[in-house]
C-alpha cells in the first residue's frame, strides 16, 4: 500500500522514532507547526478515526499525547492534541494519527 506512514512503520523510509509500544510510535512532524509537533501513529494502518473502533489503542494514543508531553517540557505551560477527518477536517495523510502540538499558545482559531 503506497502510504507514508505504513512505510514508517516498515521501515520503507527513514524516520526518528521519539517513543514506541507493540502498536503506536511517535515522530516529529516534519512541517512543524509549534515548538513542539509530534505525531503519534498507529502502526496498524487506519485510514482515519472513522475507520477505527479500537478503544484501547485510541486509549492509548491520548494517554501517550500526555506522557510526551511531560516528556517536552510542554505539559504544564499547556498543548493541544488534533485528530483531522477526511476533507473538511484537513486530514492530508490517509492513516491515522494524533498531532501534539505545544511550546507556544494553541489559542487561535481551530480550523
Ligand atoms: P494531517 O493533515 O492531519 O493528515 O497531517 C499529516 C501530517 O503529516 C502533516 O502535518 C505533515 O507535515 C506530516 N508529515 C507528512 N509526511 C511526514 C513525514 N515523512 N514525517 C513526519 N511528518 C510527516
Ligand atoms: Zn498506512
Amino acid at each position: 500500500m503506497d502510504c507514508i506512514f505504513c512505510k514508517m512503520v516498515n521501515k520503507e523510509i527513514e524516520s526518528e522514532t521519539l517513543f514506541e509500544t507493540d502498536t503506536l510510535f511517535a515522530v516529529r512532524d516534519i512541517a512543524p507547526q509549534a515548538p513542539t509537533h509530534l505525531l503519534i501513529i498507529p502502526k496498524k494502518h487506519y485510514r482515519n478515526l472513522l475507520d477505527c473502533k479500537d478503544n484501547e489503542l485510541l486509549s492509548e494514543m491520548l494517554m501517550t499525547a500526555a506522557t510526551l508531553a511531560e516528556k517536552e517540557g510542554v505539559a504544564k505551560s499547556g498543548f493541544r492534541t488534533v485528530i483531522n477527518t477526511n476533507e473538511d477536517g484537513g486530514q492530508t495523510v490517509f492513516h491515522l494519527h494524533m498531532h501534539v502540538l505545544g511550546g507556544k499558545p494553541q489559542t487561535g482559531r481551530m480550523g
